[in-house]
C-alpha cells in the first residue's frame, strides 16, 4: 500500500477516541430563540431519551438559558438527573410509576394525571404534587377520555381544596402536528378549548394549557395555550423548513487501509464484491453504536471531502468504506454525520437510508460514544 503524507484539510480535525458526538450548544439556543421568535407561547424543552441522544443535563442548561421556561421528560430518573444537576426550573414527567411519586414529589416535579385513579394515587402522597390533567383529544395513548373529564377536574378541583394536589396543567398531544393543514390539529385544540373550559368550571385555574409539540406549535394558531413542547426542533430536526440548526455531529476516522483486488469480497456474507482494485478503510463505529445495519446498502461517509460509499454489511462495531484511487491513511477523519455544509450527510440522509426519522437515529447514539460540548459560531 503507497502511504502518503498526513494533508488534513483545513476544518477537519482529529478526534481522540475512535468515535466522538460532538454536539453544538449554540445551535441548541439559537433553536430555542429562533421557537420563542415564531411563537408567543412560552417554550417547555423535551429533553427526553438524554435529550434524544445529546445529553439531557447540557442540552437542558443551554435551552434553559435561551429562555426555554419549562423541561419535559418522560420518565422519573431522567427528572432526577436534571434536579441533580441543579436545573430548577419546573419539570414536567408524563410517563411515571406509582412507586416513583414520592421521589417525585420530593424533587418538585410535575406529573401527569389521565385517570382518577392515578389522581388518587398522587393525592396519597404527602408532598404536594403540582399535576398537568391529560385530555384525550385525538391520540388514543395517554389521556383522560373525555366522558371521563369532568369526573377528573371535579376530583382534581375535591383535592386542590384539600391542599393534596395542585392542578398546574391541562394539557394534550397532537397526532399530526406536522400536517400542513392543522385539520386534525384544530380539531384538537378544539377539544382541548372545551376540555379547559370544563375544568375551569370545575374550579380549576391552572398557570399553563399546552397542546403543541415542535411541528404543531409552528402550523397550529393556538392563542389559549400558553405553552409549547419542543423536543425535535430543538436538535435541529427542522420539519417545517425554518432555518433550525443540527446540534450533532457524529465522527470517526480511518483506522485501518488497505488494498483489495477485483473479486474479493467484503464484510459478513461478502454482500460487497469488489469490481476493480480499490482501496478501502475501516471505520470502528457500528450498529451497536447506532449506525443503521439497515442503512449499509446506500449510505456513504465524508472523507478526505469526498463522500465514500459504505461496502458490505454494516457490522456491530465497524464497518467499511471505498476510498477507491484516494491515497487515504490511517487516523484519517471521518464525518457520519453532520449539518452538511460541507458535503456530508445528514441525519435526515442517514433516516432516509434506514427507513426511518432522524429522532431515532439521533436517540440511537449509543454510550460507547462519548459526547463532545462546543460552542459553535453563528
Ligand atoms: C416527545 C414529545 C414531545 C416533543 O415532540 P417533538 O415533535 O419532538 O417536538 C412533545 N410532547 C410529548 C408528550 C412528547 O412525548
Amino acid at each position: 500500500m503507497h502511504l502518503v503524507q498526513s494533508r488534513r484539510r483545513p476544518g477537519t480535525r482529529g478526534i481522540t477516541g475512535l468515535s466522538e458526538a460532538v454536539v453544538d450548544l449554540s445551535a441548541i439556543r439559537d433553536n430555542v430563540e429562533r421557537f420563542r421568535q415564531r411563537v408567543p407561547q412560552q417554550v417547555l424543552a423535551v429533553v427526553k431519551a438524554d435529550a434524544f441522544g445529546h445529553g439531557a443535563v447540557p442540552v437542558a442548561r443551554a435551552a434553559v438559558e435561551a429562555g426555554a421556561t419549562w423541561l419535559g421528560v418522560a420518565r422519573a430518573d431522567e427528572a432526577l438527573q436534571l434536579r441533580a444537576a441543579g436545573l430548577s426550573v419546573p419539570i414536567l414527567t408524563w410517563l411515571y410509576d406509582a412507586t416513583e411519586l414520592v421521589l417525585l414529589g420530593d424533587l418538585d416535579v410535575d406529573v401527569s394525571v389521565s385517570t382518577v385513579a392515578e389522581l388518587q394515587h398522587v393525592a396519597a402522597i404527602p408532598s404536594v404534587h403540582s399535576v398537568h390533567l391529560k385530555l384525550d383529544t385525538g391520540l388514543h395513548r395517554a389521556g383522560s377520555a373525555p366522558d371521563q373529564w369532568i369526573e377528573l377536574t371535579r376530583t382534581a378541583a375535591h383535592y386542590e381544596a384539600l391542599g393534596a394536589v395542585m392542578v398546574r396543567g391541562i394539557w394534550s398531544h397532537l397526532s399530526h402536528g406536522d400536517a400542513a393543514d392543522a385539520v386534525q390539529s384544530t380539531r384538537q385544540l378544539q377539544l382541548l378549548r372545551t376540555g379547559a373550559g370544563l375544568a375551569n368550571r370545575a374550579g380549576l385555574r391552572p398557570d399553563v394549557v399546552h397542546l403543541a409539540n415542535s411541528a404543531g406549535a409552528l402550523t397550529l394558531d393556538a392563542p389559549d395555550t400558553n405553552l409549547v413542547r419542543i423536543g425535535a426542533g430543538l436538535y435541529g430536526i427542522d420539519e417545517l423548513g425554518i432555518g433550525l440548526r443540527p446540534a450533532m455531529r457524529l465522527l470517526s476516522k480511518l483506522t485501518q487501509v488497505r488494498r483489495i483486488r477485483a473479486g474479493e469480497g467484503v464484510s459478513y456474507r461478502h454482500d460487497f464484491v469488489a469490481d476493480r482494485d480499490t482501496t478501502i478503510g475501516l471505520v470502528p463505529i457500528g450498529y451497536a453504536d447506532g449506525v443503521p445495519r439497515a442503512a449499509g446498502r446506500q449510505a456513504s461517509v465524508l472523507c478526505r471531502g469526498v463522500r465514500m460509499p459504505v461496502i458490505g454489511r454494516i457490522a456491530m462495531d465497524q464497518f467499511v468504506v471505498d476510498a477507491g484511487e484516494l491515497a487515504v491513511e490511517p487516523g484519517e477523519p471521518v464525518t457520519i454525520f453532520g449539518d452538511g455544509s460541507v458535503g456530508e450527510p445528514t441525519v435526515a440522509e442517514w433516516a432516509a437510508w434506514a427507513g426511518t426519522i432522524p429522532h431515532e437515529i439521533y436517540c440511537g447514539i449509543g454510550s460507547r460514544v462519548p459526547r463532545r460540548y462546543e460552542e459553535g459560531s453563528r
